[in-house]
């Protein structure tokens, strides 16, 4: 069985079979999903995913509260309030996603700083695990994760794209790191594939990122190369491949990791 640690449900790619997606996922044996919340509006609607499909789908759905880097700006005074009781509900696991994102900078560089340590602290605050994305901005987010790493209980840095130094930023902090299907492009993930190997094995966990990364070894892409979590096993058979490890020992593994960091056991 495996857990799907990073997964866009709310997104409107899923409207028309969301059940469907939920009931292919458990067929492929992803029994667990945490449903990523991106903003204010994006983590009520996860949050309420939980809740309506929860009956059907018992013990399989939980969710992070949090905003986006992308969606900093609209970082306002009752943003924070907002997330602090949308967390309050028991499927609300972490905080996040957050971070920095300076590759496209759709929120200003201030308004993203702003956002994450105003999330960081609510991490702090509420002591629950923390949810992180970062690209293009390794070295101000790891300056700014080390001055709240001694109040934060856990932190992921989900997809993972970075560059060797930033996993090893991360790694010194004790931080764990999610694996997409980004590792199963031989073009864009060459360095990531090279780096794979150096994670140890009890800080790794893995995730789809759906519908986002389709994993590019999918024998045949499905119709608009939607992703969804039933395709967590080529993730997992990928970093098998390359860290030489067997995909049952790897599934095993990242499966103890997820439940200990988002505490569902
Ligand atoms: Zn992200």
């Amino acid at each position: 069985m495996l857990i799907d640690i990073g997964v866009n449900l709310s997104n409107s790619r899923f409207d028309s079979d969301r059940q469907e997606v939920l009931e292919r996922a458990r067929d492929a044996g992803v029994d667990k999903l945490i449903l990523t919340g991106t903003s204010v509006d994006e983590s009520e609607a996860v949050v309420q995913l939980c809740g309506q499909l929860g009956e059907r789908f018992p013990e399989m759905l939980y969710a992070t509260a949090g905003i986006h880097p992308h969606d900093a700006k609209s970082l306002n005074g009752e943003s924070i309030g907002i997330l602090r009781s949308l967390a309050k509900n028991p499927c609300v696991v972490a905080i996040g996603e957050m971070g920095l994102d300076f590759n496209r900078n759709f929120s200003t560089p201030e308004q993203q700083e702003k956002a994450f340590e105003a999330q960081l602290e609510l991490a702090a605050e509420l002591q629950l695990p923390v949810f992180l994305h970062e690209r293009d901005a390794a070295d101000r987010q790891l300056q700014i994760l080390r001055t709240y790493r001694d109040h934060l209980v856990d932190a992921v840095t989900h997809c993972f794209t970075g560059s060797r130094e930033a996993l090893y930023g991360y790694l010194d902090m004790d931080m764990h790191i999610g694996i997409t299907g980004w590792v199963c492009d031989d073009r864009r993930g060459t360095e990531l594939q090279g780096l794979v190997a150096n994670i140890p094995l009890q800080r790794l966990m893995v995730e789809t990122d759906a519908p986002y990364l389709l994993p590019k070894t999918l024998p045949e892409p499905p119709k608009g190369k939607r992703n969804e979590p039933a395709y967590l096993p080529w993730v997992i058979s990928k970093i098998a491949e390359i860290r030489k490890e067997s995909a049952e020992q790897l599934a095993q593994q990242t499966r103890a990791n997820s439940l200990r960091f988002f505490r569902l056991d």
